[in-house]
């Protein structure tokens, strides 16, 4: 992987510093971020995303939970809002859908592709639409109306949006994002060493930061969360979601070489 195509000014200073809240915002000047997914026996994928929105900084994260069970999660962060994915208004709200979706996620994307304010679209979520020429249309019809969306692969879920091999895609990772962004109408990141942000008609950014620790197990949902808050407050989605990988790796970065690095630990790490 080679250097940036074109890397923020920003990157190569460091990250900025932290923005001190105005001492009159409130909650809904943060965003309200909304997390669908969570299948049955998957819910701690859900949890993950929610819990990095949060600590991200968003002002409000509620779960739309894909298992009717999931009210029982609601002491597992006393923070988070367990909804019925039903009942949430999407239009006001920044979207992660698909960490832990199953096969259920299937029947939420119609509406959510079509309501959601701003999107991220990972895991389940990527692979339904993979399956479905109606789900690419409703994608693709969304960036076509200037709405916020970023997808999510990691190779192989790249390789199924795609209709090509996970070697292929490997074998040239930039021009694969690029192939995205352009089929799909919208910022795709393809996740993995050296993740490349893609915007159709924009230089693709690739990622300095990161490293091996995080190929373990919720890394992903944990980006997708942190990536819907900053989608929510933010008017341009690529640099949004190249903001949100740049924190994710330097956080996995600075992790202090003694300690095992969780999923869990490293969405409680994230500074909004
Ligand atoms: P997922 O594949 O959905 O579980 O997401 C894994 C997350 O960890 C993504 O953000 C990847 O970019 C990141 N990741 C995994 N392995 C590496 C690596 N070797 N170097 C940098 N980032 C990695
Ligand atoms: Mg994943």
């Amino acid at each position: 992987i080679s250097a940036p195509a074109q890397a923020p000014a920003a990157w190569l200073a460091g990250p900025p510093p932290a923005v001190p809240r105005p001492h009159a915002s409130h909650k809904g000047t943060w965003g309200d971020v909304a997390v669908i997914g969570g299948a049955p026996g998957m819910a701690g994928a859900v949890l993950l995303a929610a819990s990095a929105a949060l600590h991200a900084g968003a002002g409000r994260v509620f779960v739309g939970a894909l298992d009717e069970r999931a009210a029982a999660l609601d002491s597992a962060q006393p923070e988070l809002m367990m909804r019925a994915w039903e009942t949430l208004d999407l239009r006001a709200m920044s979207v992660a859908c698909g960490c832990g979706g199953g096969e259920a996620v299937r029947a939420v994307l119609p509406k959510v592709l079509s309501t959601a304010r701003a999107l991220v679209l990972d895991a389940d979520a990527l692979n339904a639409i993979a399956a479905d020429t109606q789900l690419q249309a409703l994608l693709r019809a969304r960036g076509q109306r200037g709405r916020a969306t970023v997808i999510t692969p990691h190779p192989l879920e790249a390789a199924r949006l795609l209709g090509r091999g996970t070697a292929d895609v490997q074998g040239d990772r930039l021009s694969a994002a690029r192939d995205l962004a352009g089929r799909f109408a919208c910022v795709a990141v393809l996740k993995g060493s050296g993740t490349v942000i893609a915007a159709p008609d924009r230089a693709p950014f690739i990622n300095p930061t990161g490293n091996a620790r995080l190929a373990t197990p919720g890394t992903g949902d944990v980006l997708a969360g942190l990536m819907a808050a900053r989608l929510g407050t933010s008017d341009d989605a690529q640099q949004a979601a190249a903001g949100a990988v740049f924190d994710h790796g330097l956080a996995a970065d600075r992790w202090p070489p003694a300690e095992t690095l969780t999923a869990s630990a490293l969405a409680r790490g994230l500074v909004g």
